[in-house]
């Protein structure tokens, strides 16, 4: 690890301050960012720690369930307004216990792939280093993305709680040098393109101040369903956060995002326009899922996951009370 300079931010405009120079960093749950410093592939000469700042609790009103940016992952996991919300208590869940108790909230939409050029500095990477070249594309991509892609980068977004999030419309409070603002978590992340070493719209020095879920009477119905290798600590190969509005077993209204396939979280309007007014039924919700994976381009070793994705949503969906005939 390269030395760097350490600072405890007292207040959010000054951790703001501290952190609009170039080659800053936000320290809080620290699972990401110190994992990275010891491999070599962040380098920031400067370290700002925000973990005394005033961006916790979890609180519900007319708005909806507002979460601070520096709660805990286990501790909002386990909060019992986030029971009305399962896709995102689940969606928590995924991670060791170990990262759960240290990662926070704006920790976990941050987090950084897990691509493993991208954390080998003899490796090229466009995302670490721009310009270099993607060897994913060519080499070991069995676990990359199939949807979002560019020629420059084929990585998954790493983070389930922002597909849970994403499904549910959810926004980013963040606050920056010019004070406060929120926006559409949708809209937050960037698709690689050309650049995919910029991965969100964060402002130099922003910080994000906390989430905001909007009230959804009928998102009790709602699940989050990761399928990967091994079923603790892994990466979703693919994964679904479904929630929907049933009435007499009809779907009145639904929500459908999809990880562990995209470069960003990728929420499937195809996907819930084909169920809405339609019966929660296998054939319904197998042929709605078909539009999942419009315009997915897979690499050599990752084709398995159009019908991956599509079996997740599948069985995520039929697990909000299906039926078979
Ligand atoms: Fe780097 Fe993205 Fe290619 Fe991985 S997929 S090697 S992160 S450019």
């Amino acid at each position: 690890m390269r030395p760097y300079d350490f600072a405890v931010a007292r207040d959010v405009p000054d951790a703001v301050h501290r952190t609009a120079s170039a080659g800053t960093a936000y320290l809080a749950g620290g699972t990401t960012l110190v994992d990275l410093m010891k491999l070599g592939v962040m380098t920031p000469a400067h370290v700002v720690d925000i973990n005394r700042l005033p961006l916790r609790g979890v609180y519900a009103d007319a708005f909806g369930l507002h979460i601070g940016a520096l709660e805990r992952m286990s501790d909002v996991a386990a909060h019992p307004l986030v029971q009305y919300y399962p896709v995102v208590a689940q969606a928590l869940m995924g991670a060791s216990p170990q990262l759960r108790n240290m990662a926070t909230i704006g920790g976990n939409l941050l987090q950084r792939t897990r691509c493993g050029y991208f954390r080998d500095t003899n490796t090229p990477c466009n995302k670490r280093q721009p310009g270099t070249g993607c060897p994913a594309r060519t080499g070991e991509n069995r676990g990359h993305a199939i949807l979002g892609t560019s020629e420059s980068c084929v990585a998954t977004h790493a983070s389930d709680l922002a597909v849970a999030l994403v499904a549910l419309d959810a926004r980013l409070a963040l606050y920056g040098g010019h004070g406060p603002r929120a926006v559409p978590l949708a809209g937050f992340y960037r698709l690689p393109g050309s650049t995919p070493h910029i991965e969100n719209h964060l402002l130099p020095g922003e910080l994000i101040s906390g989430v905001l879920v909007p009230p959804l009477p009928w998102a009790r119905r709602s699940t989050y369903l990761m399928l990967r290798d091994r079923r603790s600590y892994g990466f979703a190969l693919a994964s679904a956060a479904v929630a929907v509005d049933l009435v007499g077993g009809i779907i009145r209204d639904v929500r459908v995002a999809a990880g562990g396939v995209a470069t960003v979280p990728w929420r499937l309007p195809a996907v819930e326009y084909a169920l809405r007014g339609r019966p929660l039924r296998q054939d319904v919700v197998e042929s709605a899922a078909r539009r999942a994976v419009d315009g997915a381009r897979p690499l050599s070793q990752n084709r398995f996951k159009i019908a991956l994705v599509q079996r997740a949503i599948v069985r995520a969906l039929m697990s909000l009370g299906g039926t078979d005939g």
